[in-house]
């Protein structure tokens, strides 16, 4: 199958082509048709299945061909496409492929989202856009400022749907779908579809056509996983020591909290591993830096929390590591879905402690498998108190030792001071 055997028109197919995207992804080959007869569509995806092409084709192609003719003319410049994503980085990225895709058919696009100024945002708006791709705070604040008016959006699509809600953004919402027109074309992602995003895709779409590439497909068959059964305080050792020993190239670890994002990389540090962190409490700039590094290969881990990863576009991870389990399933799949993109093989490794072991049940359940158990590691059983004893070397440092046998549950590393070498 080819783009062109989907429809698509010349002014994009060279865009595409340009890109080096011979052939569509399977959710671009069920949603394009569908969305180029006019149809609202529900689609149950995730980011990293080319779900953003999937609709931005479709959406440039129609603005295209009304753009064309003359009698439409007046409405050129207002508000046609409404994209709403839950992040700052998903917002820039969707932003970019508008630009990418849309090159040569002249619809411009913007992008607005919280935590910078609004007076850049507001001067583009000014000048009139056909296409705006939207956090929804910052797009709540700028229609109540009259900046921005809704009416003409033909197009609605709700992104990440299941994130947004994670986030808190359900009442933001309501209040926008609202705010549309009722005579809209509507689309709404989700990369999992538990009852209440049903609901929610109820309100937004009239009988919609359905579309899915199902998340433990893509897990399952991709994906290599395993778990590590390890103590809280032996994680961070455990992470080095797999950083030191494993052929680990460009590595996504996951932490529950800002803080403990922070603490891990300032152990990675001490341990002579190259590591940033991104969450919310880094400024825009600080995290496209940190992005940035990570990318061009100058830091080998990125240390994330799960909202700060989401929307991240790096294709070529060799491995995601939950150092934390997470406590919603759903959110397991949503990362290790960032490795193993784009028919890449992908690893993810998960450290799991004696109080997550529920979350594990419950991500097993979801994803309809076993994950691996590898219990040959020297930090099964570890002790804070030992680690106090020894905290004077970080274990990345130390002479690499023969990991103990850990036979049948349990012996600890034997603990062996490397001779002459002086502490850091
Ligand atoms: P998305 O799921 O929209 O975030 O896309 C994931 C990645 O796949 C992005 O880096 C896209 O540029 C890339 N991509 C999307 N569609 C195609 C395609 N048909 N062929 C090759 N790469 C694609």
């Amino acid at each position: 199958m080819t783009f062109q055997q989907l429809g698509v028109i010349d002014p994009i197919l060279r865009a595409l082509s340009a890109e080096g995207y011979t052939n569509p992804t399977p959710i671009q080959e069920q949603s394009i048709p569908i969305l180029l007869r006019g149809k609202d569509l529900l689609g149950c995806a995730q980011t990293g299945t080319g779900k953003t092409a999937a609709f931005a084709i479709p959406i440039l192609q129609h603005l295209y061909l009304k753009h064309q003719n003359k009698q439409n003319h007046r409405d050129h410049r207002k508000i046609k496409a409404l994209i709403v994503t839950p992040t700052r980085e998903l917002a820039i990225q969707i932003g970019e492929s508008f630009s990418v895709y849309g090159k040569h058919t002249g619809i411009k696009n913007t992008v607005i989202f919280g935590g910078v100024k609004q007076g850049a945002q507001t001067k583009i708006l000014d000048r009139g856009v056909d296409v705006l791709v939207a956090t929804p705070g910052r797009l709540l604040d700028l229609i109540g400022q009259g900046f921005i008016s809704l009416k003409d959006v033909e197009y609605s699509v709700l992104d990440e749907a299941d994130r947004m809600l994670d986030m808190g953004f359900i009442h933001d919402i309501r209040k926008l779908i609202a705010l549309l027109p009722p005579k809209r074309q509507s689309l709404f992602f989700s990369a999992t579809m538990p009852p209440d995003i049903v609901a929610l895709s109820r309100k937004i779409l009239g009988n919609p056509e359905k579309v899915s590439v199902t998340p433990d497909q893509t897990t399952a068959e991709k994906v290599e996983q395993a778990v590590y059964f390890v103590s809280k305080p032996g994680k961070t050792k455990l992470l080095i020591h797999l950083l030191n020993t494993l052929a680990m190239e460009s590595v996504l670890v996951f932490s529950r909290t800002k803080h403990g994002a922070n603490k891990i990389v300032k152990l990675l540090d001490r341990g002579g591993i190259s590591a940033e962190a991104i969450h919310s409490n880094k400024s825009q700039t600080a995290r496209q830096r940190a992005l940035g590094n990570f990318k061009s290969g100058e830091t080998k881990v990125l240390v994330a929390t799960d909202i700060a990863a989401r929307g991240i576009d790096i294709d070529e991870l060799s491995h995601v590591v939950n150092y934390d389990l997470p406590n919603i399933s759903e959110t397991y799949v949503h990362r290790i879905g960032r490795t193993g993109r784009a028919g890449f093989s992908g690893i993810a490794l998960s450290f799991c402690d004696e109080e997550e072991k529920a979350y594990l049940r419950d991500i097993e359940k979801l994803i309809k498998q076993k994950i691996k158990v590898i219990s040959e590691h020297p930090f099964l059983n570890y002790k804070p108190e030992v680690a106090a004893k020894d905290a004077a070397v970080p274990y990345g440092l130390r002479k690499k030792s023969k990991p103990a046998n850990s036979g049948g549950g349990g012996s600890r590393p034997k603990r062996r001071r490397p001779s002459g070498r002086k502490t850091p």
